[in-house]
């Protein structure tokens, strides 16, 4: 639909439809937020927009860790152009989140998260060649300011001082000892399925942007090693045949692959459908999920790896490549990366290798995410990042001096511990490899399970508010809602995304 063939009366409906629900700008009540947009009214918020204004679009996923840190800045942004009085020339700041929205993000060629794009209403029809600028520089709100003033010829009075004032940190959630949640004694199945649907729906959305010799292999080395270890058998045969018709779908002299024909491929099977998060499920809406699970699915396709001798050399490849082409944290991606190009990782050669390897990767990132989430809050307060597995887990893991004080529940500032690496290894297979297999006939049969959970963080997030203590007046709404939810019609189903 093009800007010309509205109608003014349907133009005069719409401006009004957006207007009540605070999408147009049209009048100066426009939220101080990037506006959330999907891809129904879309085409028709943008239509509304004067022509010439500035339309900047963040393309995100919920669930991607990249995303949530630079959301603060994001929020800067949208605050600076949709505050009063708004700087000129004006610009709607907006965005698309693609866990949802995989087609929209489709249509624009997303391949990592957060994409940030600038051009005229007009210019976001692609279809009739409408061309977008990108943003390649650093994701902080003075830096992409000026990019969009570059882009304007303006140069926008941004003053981070004293906009930093007005702004609102938020604040740190708070959270008790006694709510630390149980820690489950194995690996959660569900989670492994559900991050490994995902993962494929993921790829399936890439659309143009599944195009190449380098992806095509990072595919199809993929699909090898999910046929070969995935700890659900539904699951290995789903990779199985889809490696099979590969040759079909994306012959290898093709530049890319049938996006109809992948996207009919069901990687678990008919009829298996994403399930809520068990061990993977945060106590908010948006913390943890598909990058847990997907976790899990990596050590869990090191630790079921079965010879030849190298097999341990393919799973680095195979997951080295998927990580780069396929996960579209961008940030993640590029830590990953870094640690999979160094010499331990070109020395992974075995089972143990790559179990140990996959391990301490993961042991330097909940390092490095448990400092960024130290500085900005960005965390789930009741799933803080350890050095893993902590003591409870794995007594004889760590050596006893350092054991003592380094709890599940104790946010991840802790030196490295001594490690007795033959022990990670014996539980880490144990964990992941042995104990999964025992729990694909019992299906969630991790200790804990759903309860593992304790009650309360479980109360928090069937109730949707957050454990932060807040000031009298947010506590009093958050009685009100609580008992209005409470009175209506009972739990409401935690989002798989
Ligand atoms: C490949 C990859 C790279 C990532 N890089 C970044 C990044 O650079 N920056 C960023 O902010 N986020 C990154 N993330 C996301 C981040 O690691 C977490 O997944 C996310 O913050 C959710 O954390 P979580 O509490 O669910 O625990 P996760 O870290 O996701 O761990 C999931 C589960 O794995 C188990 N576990 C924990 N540590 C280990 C270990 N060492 N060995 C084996 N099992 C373990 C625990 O049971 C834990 O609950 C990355 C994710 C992946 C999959």
């Amino acid at each position: 639909m093009s800007r010309e063939s509205l109608s003014t009366p349907t133009r005069v409906f719409f401006v009004a439809l957006l207007l009540t629900a605070g999408l147009a700008d049209e009048s100066e009540d426009i939220a101080l937020k990037p506006v959330d947009l999907k891809k129904d009214g879309f085409d028709v918020t943008l239509q509304v927009l004067p022509s010439g204004r500035g339309v900047l679009m963040e393309f995100y996923a919920a669930w991607c860790p990249a995303c949530k840190h630079f959301q603060p800045h994001y929020d800067k942004v949208a605050e600076y152009f949709h505050g009063t009085p708004r700087p000129k020339p004006e610009v709607y700041v907006a965005r698309v989140d693609c866990a949802t929205e995989g087609a929209l993000c489709t249509l624009y060629n997303i391949g990592h998260y957060p994409t940030l794009k600038f051009g005229r209403p007009a210019d976001f029809e692609v279809s009739k060649g409408g061309k977008l600028e990108d943003y390649s520089g650093v994701r902080a709100e003075k830096e992409i300011i000026e990019w969009v003033g570059k882009l304007q010829s303006t140069a926008y009075d941004f003053d981070p001082n004293r906009e930093a004032q007005a702004f609102q940190q938020a604040a740190p959630v708070a959270k008790k000892e006694e709510d630390a949640p149980k820690l489950p004694q194995r690996v959660d199945l569900n989670d492994i399925e559900s991050s490994t649907i995902l993962s494929f729906r993921y790829i399936v959305e890439m659309g143009d942007g599944l195009s190449g010799l380098e992806k095509r292999q990072a595919l199809k080395d993929w699909l090898d090693l999910l046929s070969r270890s995935h700890p659900l058998n539904r699951c290995a045969q789903g990779a199985k045949n889809a490696l099979d018709s590969l040759p079909k779908i994306w012959p290898p002299d093709a530049p890319g692959a049938s996006a109809v024909a992948l996207g009919q491929i069901k990687i678990c099977g008919d009829g298996v459908s994403l399930k809520e998060w068990g061990s993977c499920r945060g106590s908010r809406e948006t913390s943890r999920g598909y990058t847990c699970g997907l976790w899990l699915l990596l050590h869990s396709l090191a630790a079921r790896s079965s010879p030849p001798e190298t097999v341990g050399a393919f799973w680095m490849a195979a997951v080295k490549q998927f990580v780069e082409q396929f996960f579209q944290c961008s940030e993640c991606s590029q830590h990953f990366g870094a640690m999979a190009a160094e010499e331990a990782a070109a020395a992974v050669t075995t089972k143990r290798d790559a179990v140990l390897w996959a391990w301490h990767a993961h042991n330097i990132v909940n390092k490095r995410v448990a400092d960024e989430e130290f500085k900005d809050h960005s965390g789930d307060p009741f799933f803080p990042k350890v050095q893993w597995p902590p003591p409870e887990l794995c007594p004889l893991c760590r050596a006893p001096s350092v054991t003592a004080g380094a709890t599940a529940g104790k946010a991840s500032t802790e030196a490295e511990p001594e490690w007795n690496e033959d022990e990670v290894y014996r539980f880490m297979v144990r964990y992941y490899g042995d104990a999964g297999e025992k729990a694909e006939a019992a299906s969630v049969a991790y200790f804990g399970g759903r309860k593992g959970l304790s009650s309360k963080v479980d109360k928090a997030r069937r109730h949707g508010y957050t454990i932060a203590k807040v000031g009298g007046i947010a506590l009093v709404a958050l009685a009100v809602y609580v008992l209005a939810r409470s009175a209506g019609s009972g739990r409401k189903g935690a989002s798989i995304l």
